[in-house]
């Protein structure tokens, strides 16, 4: 039989972070709740004699990037309430700790990016039979884990509405602290109620993307359909030091969604948000790659047109519009990658719903 935990002592995170890459799944006794470990970093909660107010199903990740450690805390310390029935919730939610390995060595990731390895990217298939290869690492084997729990987890309640936040805070500095990446939904409408969810979480700055990716949240919005976003909430900081109080409308959100809060997309009103669409991505093609400004420039800061952004092969690569902005910068990535996003704001007025 598999060794069962309590939760309480030690709790659901140290248990991930002693288990890195696997734990066997087992059953916790709850009097609120059916609460069931999948495996090291995936716990669920469903309440117990509450079928039908299960309209909802909520995924929340942290740490698919392991040394953001804010959304890691505000996890836990809702699981936590959940296994010691301090918390009554009406929905059932999906935690995740996505890398535990990285967690232990505070860095993004071990390996690989966990996060461009969704969608099918986490598997490549020999060009010859066509079957599948064996993982290239152990996060394509995590990737595709996450994949199969997300699919379970929303099987088990297929009448509910889907949401799944990832949740992340940035390495760099943000003219807008809190933003989130509302993932490629192929011409669907945007949805009214879930900007002014994460109004609610302290989010006001969207980054609407215009092409698929292998990032988590366009895999449960594409492949589930779920309301899905990656929701930077601030800076990297090491565990202990993040300023709780920059936090706490994030959580408190999260709780009261689980509560079964409803968030009213009516008085969604577009002046209190900063809505920026991609305007152009900037690929390295050569090991000169270089960016033409500091570590230091926030994501978001303003270029005027003719301002230089980076410089490749001894030739600038300068902004085009004024008020372009730039977005994930990153010089050290593969050639061929993305090494630089710029933004402008755009008007979504006509696709909402
Ligand atoms: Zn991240």
């Amino acid at each position: 039989m598999a060794t069962t935990f309590d939760l309480i002592s030690p709790d659901f995170l140290t248990i991930t972070r002693n288990n890195e890459w696997h734990l066997d799944a087992f059953n916790v006794p709850n009097e609120l709740y059916n609460v069931q470990v999948w495996d090291t970093g995936v716990i669920y909660f469903s309440p117990k004699n509450n079928a039908s107010e299960q309209e909802q199903a909520f995924v929340f990740s942290s740490a698919i990037h392991g040394n953001e450690t804010a959304p890691i805390e505000i996890c836990t310390d809702i699981i936590n309430d959940l296994v010691s029935n301090t918390l009554a919730i009406k929905h059932p939610v999906l935690f995740i700790y996505g890398n535990p390995a990285a967690i232990n060595i505070s860095e993004r990731f071990v390996e690989e990016n966990l996060n461009r390895l969704f969608s099918g990217r986490h598997t490549k298939a020999d060009p010859e039979s066509n079957a599948a290869l064996p993982f290239e690492n152990k996060e394509c084997e995590r990737a595709a884990k996450l994949e199969e729990y997300v699919t379970r987890f929303f099987e088990l309640h297929p009448q509910a509405e889907r949401t799944h936040y990832d949740l992340h805070t940035a390495i760099r500095d943000s003219a807008h602290e809190k933003f989130a990446v509302y993932p490629f939904i192929h011409g669907k409408p945007w949805k009214k109620q879930q900007f002014e969810i994460l109004r609610a979480m302290g989010v006001t700055t969207f980054l609407l993307m215009e092409k698929a990716a292998t990032t988590f949240s366009y895999y449960s919005s594409n492949e589930h359909k779920a309301n899905s976003f990656t929701v930077e909430l601030g800076k990297v900081r090491p565990f202990g030091e993040n300023d709780q109080t920059k936090f706490a409308s994030a959580k408190q959100t999260l709780i009261n969604l689980l509560k079964g809060t409803h968030f009213d997309g009516e008085s969604f009103d577009a002046t209190n948000y900063q809505i920026m669409t991609v305007f152009r991505e900037i690929n390295k093609t050569d090991e000169s790659f270089e960016l033409s400004f500091a570590d230091n420039v926030a994501n978001f800061t303003e270029f005027k047109k003719g301002q230089e952004l980076a410089k490749e092969k001894g030739e600038a690569i300068v902004a085009n519009e004024d008020g372009e902005a730039i977005v994930f910068p990153n010089a050290h990535v593969a050639i061929g990658q993305r090494a630089l996003l710029t933004v402008l704001p755009t008007d979504i007025s006509n696709n909402l719903v």
